[in-house]
């Protein structure tokens, strides 16, 4: 290459990097600038969570901050199965020319938990749950840490507008914890009544990261999760006459036992599954054979063929287990599959592939880590559409304080998880790692075709 046009490359390149390097410390400086209102607005939602399907004030506050940035917003978007219910889902728009569209979602709700925190924006809400039970009312699934970057990222698109071409579609998806919120939303025809997403992207906080550090995985990241129901039928009687009856506590053991082949011997030890039974529950007193147990589980897997033969299983050795005991056919076991279930979350390897560098840039290399798939359950996968139509990723978020996360991987005594009651995630660097990688992922996305 003559000397010239090498020299004139190598300038190009640098003030390449210099444009690069300005745009990085404008994004830095907005997110410092906004970090004190962002952490004042977290720990108001803190203080405030709403149980799934009641996120009232919580979506009038995040539709207050997006039109206070400058969004279309649009209420109430949502229709659940269960007409009883109220969509609180919010949609916020905001368009900035011909391009790709970028949705971001955020989730509203808290959950049924006492918080044990102690901390000075300690949640003292109380509330009756849908049972008409007492119950506190906490963010123990940081989804207040979520709503605070979500709404930074707002902030920021609108500052930033020079940047990017396209659309950006802010999200707040009610009812995750139940897996029906992004469901409803969908039903509420998301994708006709606005934008329709080229990519889908979310965080969601985590407690095995160092507040602020990002952590990916590419393909499968969370798995499906299905709900069901068993009634083990017997004939009941006296506890000291068994040959009268037909025992469904012991039929439903057997059953119990049964299901644990499933994973170890039916499935490929190549496909992640679970099969847990969280619920026995069956009889009144010691000697008493009772008419009936009721079992309740939960069925993990990554891929929809496992799902559905795990839930063929569970009903075949149901019922031939009780036909195995002399269980007449009309007692025989009721197998209920719930039907709203979350599907498997899968991060496109393009799309992760493009936002891995982008982070390492905006945040350091050290902040950002490869991630292990969980078993955990999300329904944000269904922002995706069937068949992986629309590209999604969902990334973790670190917010576990760093001194008490070594303390616990020295001693193997692991940090409360999310959903308990002394989960307390460290405010300043988890919001602004949530910022600036939400801002950076959709700046890096949102580029004319
Ligand atoms: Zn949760
Ligand atoms: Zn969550």
């Amino acid at each position: 290459m003559p000397i010239a046009r090498r020299l004139l490359l190598a300038v190009a390149l640098l003030s390449f990097a210099a444009l690069a390097a300005t745009a990085q410390q404008k994004l830095d400086s907005l997110a410092d600038q906004e970090l004190p209102s962002l952490v004042a607005l977290y720990k108001k939602l803190h203080a405030a969570p709403e149980l799934s399907h009641f996120e009232k004030e919580t979506a009038a506050v995040i539709a207050r901050e997006l039109r206070a940035a400058g969004f279309a917003v649009t209420e109430n978007v949502g229709k659940y199965d269960d007409p009883a219910h109220t969509s609180y889902g919010i949609v916020g728009v905001l368009r900035n020319g011909d391009g790709p569209v970028v949705l971001i979602r955020t989730d509203l709700d808290g959950l049924p938990v006492e918080e044990k925190t102690g901390l000075p924006y300690v949640s003292k809400v109380r509330t009756k749950n849908p049972q008409g039970l007492d119950v506190g009312v906490m963010h123990a699934c940081g989804h207040d840490v979520h709503m605070a970057s979500f709404v930074g990222a707002a902030r920021l698109l609108a500052q930033l507008k020079s940047q990017w071409r396209g659309t950006v579609v802010m999200v707040g998806q009610p009812a995750e914890e139940g897996v029906t919120g992004a469901k409803a939303m969908l039903a509420d025809n998301l994708y006709t009544r606005f934008p329709k997403p080229n990519y889908a992207i979310a965080l969601h906080d985590s407690t095995d990261l160092p507040a602020g550090a990002i952590g990916y995985a590419s393909g499968f990241v969370l798995s499906s999760a299905t709900s069901m129901d068993i009634t083990v039928r017997g004939i009941g009687g006296h506890g000291s006459r068994p040959e009268a009856g037909k025992d469904p506590i012991v039929l439903a053991s057997q059953i119990v036992l049964a299901l644990q082949t499933i994973v170890s011997r039916e499935i490929s030890p190549f496909d992640p599954a679970v099969v847990t039974v969280g619920s026995f529950h069956g009889g009144t007193r010691h000697n008493i054979i009772p008419d009936e147990a009721r079992l309740q589980l939960t069925i993990r897997a990554y891929k929809e063929e496992v799902r559905r033969k795990i839930l063929a299983s569970i009903e075949r050795i149901s019922m031939q287990t009780a036909r195995a005991a002399g269980i007449p056919e009309h007692l025989l076991p009721t197998v209920t599959v719930t039907p709203v279930y979350a599907p498997a979350t899968y991060n496109d390897p393009a799309l992760t592939a493009r936002l891995v560098p982008v982070w390492k840039r905006a945040l350091g290399d050290a902040l950002v880590v490869e991630a292990s798939p969980v078993m955990g359950a999300e329904d944000f996968g269904r922002f995706g559409l069937e068949n992986r139509e629309i590209p999604v990723m969902m990334f973790w978020l670190g917010g576990a304080d760093p001194v008490k996360l070594r303390a616990a991987r020295a001693s193997g005594q692991p940090l409360p998880s999310l959903h308990s009651a002394l989960w307390a995630p460290v405010p300043e660097p988890t919001l602004r790692s949530g910022v600036i990688a939400t801002t950076a992922a959709a700046l890096a996305l949102l580029v004319k075709p």
